[in-house]
């Protein structure tokens, strides 16, 4: 894999890359990627090559393949699934009189890419000389629809820019199937199984202008078809041609360009697929999807992009003043966060979206710990959709709880229909923790929008079907309270422990969301069989949850005897030795006091009410001290808690951190794909961070609190019907509904108010003196104190 830094304009609502830096290629590919939660095109170039990772992904559908382990178990999941890398319908390859246009060759006189993130599109303009000396100006725009789920298109126009006669160009629109990726095989683990060729003809047809592949994966057994449709635009005379075979179509346009003159091509494709439907069926489908894109018009597709991204902003735009390049980060994170998850209907959202095929393509919690937060208050519809995924999987999860021995559900650690695929099983199978996380997704999105149809028809099931879980996996130890022992926390280098205190919070908070879900929707938890001996059991457990403290350090033990390990040797870990886990064994990781990415420290944000403000101080210090952020979801947890802890200088620099990840390639990764989860940091930074917001149980409060260099933040979040605008700045705060009838009432440091229409505003306490707190070498995040342009 090439990978390299980029470098990008700092602007508002854009990101534009100028010139072409080959060594970013790919982490460039991941970044401008086009997605819309059911389609995901990689933002490669439109000639297709160079290239790394060509990428077109269609949600939820993978091939299936072995897990082959050197020692098998019982329970180890034995089917992997990866995300295909389907049909390719962003090639249009360009010859130049002679040529093909490759910029490896000839002279770049210019190149920009940008992706706007009002308009929704991704535009490239490019002028280029020939090595035989003939120049053209190509520009494209590429868009993949947020508001028709299978459509995408591209405008590709070509100019002669020279003034040497009649320049004769080719353009070559294509479909193709089983590209071959010439990437050399990689020992990362997070990086995506090799599949040779995963998709078997089912049909091709063309005419015209027009053309459908269809494929079948030969294990999973899925179907897919890709469709384009074209119209051009000549000045002078051309000639076409279409052909078709099983893996490519392809549309010729060959035309002689005047001086000055024009062609402009557009392309529409459509993408379906389906695990029942018949090859003709899925034809059928995506023919008729691109008879209404060619009928709707590509004018009437980019205007569409645009008012639907206008109501979104509207309603979700964070604004920072002070901090020009974070507040690009923060836009392009939450365009890709919508982009990951606005059309996924009832389909996973993968942790790198629909960007790249890095982790196999999969969902972890992730989702719902991450990215979910960040749709229930700005696009709640869109987080509804995600958790009916989650519900549509419960019979797997059923079955696979019964596999484990154990009652309810137990949700997978990684996948992508809903089948554990985990093959790592301590810090998969064993991360019970995703089912506390699921619940805790279900309870804020019922909190957010009271969606009374959802609580009663798939909440309530998932949260008495993950507390039963708990009921079963842990117990009462005699007076001692209610362990659950042998699992792992969200902290992947401490493995099957006792009592991990994350695990044990959330799962307290799962027990109890289950008991009132139980009260609010009877006829529900009829269906369930839900009896009074479980919920009474769920309260108990619930009230005597074991919490690990250390009464000598007077902090929490991250899980049991934790802070009585080995302490982990810094001092002699060079920095080329990170992230640890490609250089050290697991067996010695687990032994010692490293944490890999924040584990205690969710809990002080997630449950912070299960804890005083003091001990928030302490812990965080503690935790900060061990904690090497070897996963990027880490920096965007420790910024919001050292905003909560008076650290506002340092929970900036997380702040950067986390949304930076991918457009400064800080994991040296993102050509695998985009790190979702640390882009939805970036929003949760602003607004639960420097914003303060907390919703526990459904109360919506505010601690705002802004660091020396930024002067204000605002921002917005959909909570009930209502859309609430947030300003801060240095020592107000001011709360204002901008639609919504009812008043709201909720907190401002610590103090409930009703906000209505009218602003109202609000001083900011002086934040507390603090200790400083320190990070282990190498750790420490960059900081952000240099002064912006503004
Ligand atoms: C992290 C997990 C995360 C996964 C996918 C791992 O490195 O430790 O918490 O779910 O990446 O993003």
């Amino acid at each position: 894999m090439t990978e390299g830094r980029a470098h990008f304009l700092v602007e508002p609502w854009s990101l534009t890359e100028v010139g072409i830096d080959l060594a970013a290629l790919g982490v460039n590919e991941s970044v401008f990627a086009l997605a819309n939660g059911h389609i995901g095109m990689r933002g490669t170039l439109d000639e297709g090559e160079p290239v790394v990772v060509p990428g077109t992904y269609l949600n939820g559908f993978f091939e299936e393949r072995p897990l082959p382990y050197a020692e098998a178990g019982y329970g180890f999941p034995e089917q992997g699934q990866t995300v295909v890398n389907v049909t390719d319908g962003k090639l249009v390859r360009l010859l130049v009189g002679d040529t093909p246009l490759d910029l490896q060759y000839g002279d770049i006189i210019s190149h920009r890419r940008t992706l706007d993130l009002r308009n929704g599109l991704l535009r490239r303009s490019t002028e280029w000389r020939s090595p035989s000396g003939r120049q053209v100006k190509v520009t494209s725009t590429r868009l993949v629809s947020l508001t028709r789920r299978s459509i995408a298109a591209i405008e590709y126009q070509v100019e002669c820019t020279d003034d040497q006669g009649d320049l004769y160009i080719a353009l070559q629109s294509d479909l193709l199937a089983n590209e071959v990726r010439n990437t050399a095989a990689t020992d990362d683990p997070r990086a995506a199984s090799a599949m040779n060729r995963p998709l078997a003809s089912d049909l091709h047809v063309g005419r015209g202008r027009h053309a459908v592949l269809v494929h079948q994966t030969k294990r999973s057994r899925l179907r897919m078809a890709a469709g384009m449709d074209h119209e051009v635009d000549v000045p002078d005379s051309a000639s076409e041609d279409l052909e078709t075979s099983p893996d490519l179509a392809r549309y010729t346009l060959a035309a002689r360009l005047p001086a000055g003159s024009k062609v402009r091509l557009v392309k529409y494709l459509a993408y379906g697929w389906s695990s029942r439907r018949s090859a003709a069926a899925v034809r059928d489908q995506v023919e008729g999807a691109l008879a209404t894109a060619k009928l709707a018009g590509w004018t009437r597709l980019v205007r569409e992009q645009r008012e639907l991204l206008d109501r979104h902003w509207d309603e979700a735009d964070v604004e920072i003043e002070g901090d020009d390049e974070l507040q690009q980060a923060v836009r392009v994170g939450m365009f890709h966060v919508l982009q990951a998850g606005l059309r996924a209907e009832r389909q996973p959202i993968p942790a790198k979206g629909l960007t790249g095929d890095g982790y196999d393509g999969h969902t972890f919690w992730d989702t719902e710990t991450y990215v979910l937060p960040v749709l229930t208050y700005t696009v709640p519809a869109a987080a509804r959709d995600a958790l009916l995924w989650r519900h549509s999987t419960l019979d797997l999860a059923r079955e696979r709880a019964r596999v484990l021995g154990h009652d309810g559900a137990a949700f997978p650690w990684r996948t992508i229909r809903g089948e554990e695929t985990s093959g790592y099983w301590p810090a998969g199978t064993a991360a019970f923790h995703i089912n506390a996380d699921i619940a805790d997704a279900v309870s804020r999105y019922v909190a957010a929008t009271e969606d009374q149809e959802f609580d009663r028809d798939y909440g309530t099931e998932l949260l008495v079907e993950t507390a039963r879980l708990w009921a079963s996996l842990g117990h009462f130890d005699d007076g001692r309270g209610f362990r659950i022992d042998g699992v792992t926390g969200p902290d992947e280098y401490d493995a099957i422990v006792d009592n991990n205190v994350y695990t044990n919070l959330m799962a307290q908070r799962n027990l109890r969301e289950a008991v009132a879900a139980v009260d609010r929707q009877p006829e529900t938890a009829g269906r369930l069989l839900v009896s009074r001996d479980e919920v009474e059991l769920w309260t108990r457990a619930a009230d005597a949850m074991r919490i690990p403290f250390n009464e000598v350090l007077g902090v929490h033990e991250q899980s049991e005897g934790f802070t009585h390990h080995e302490e982990w040797d810094f001092a002699g870990t060079d920095p080329d030795k990170y992230p640890l886990l490609l250089h050290f064994p697991y067996f010695d990781i687990y032994r010692k006091q490293v944490v890999k990415q924040a584990d205690l420290v969710m809990a002080l944000h997630l449950r912070g009410d299960a804890f005083t403000p003091e001990q928030k101080i302490a812990d965080f210090a503690y935790y900060e001290a061990r904690t090497v952020r070897d996963s990027s979801l880490s920096a965007a947890q420790q910024a919001v808690v050292a905003a909560e802890t008076g650290h506002l200088q340092l929970a900036h620099d997380y702040w950067g951190e986390a949304a930076l990840t991918d457009l400064q390639n800080l994991h040296g990764n993102s050509g695998h794909g985009l790190h979702i989860a640390s882009l939805a940091g970036g929003w949760t930074v602003a607004v639960a961070g420097f914003g303060g917001m907390r919703d526990h149980g459904g109360q919506l409060t505010f601690a705002p609190r802004l660091p020396p260099r930024v002067r204000r933040l605002a921002f917005r979040v959909v909570f009930r019907g209502r859309c609430l605008a947030v300003t801060v700045t240095g020592q107000r705060a001011t709360y204002r509904l901008v639609y919504g009838d009812e008043p709201l009432e909720i907190g401002h440091h610590g103090k409930l108010f009703t906000v209505s229409h009218e602003p109202t505003e609000l001083e900011i306490p002086a934040a507390p003196p603090v200790e400083p707190v320190r990070q282990p070498p190498h750790a420490a995040p960059r900081r952000r104190n240099r002064p912006t342009s503004d």
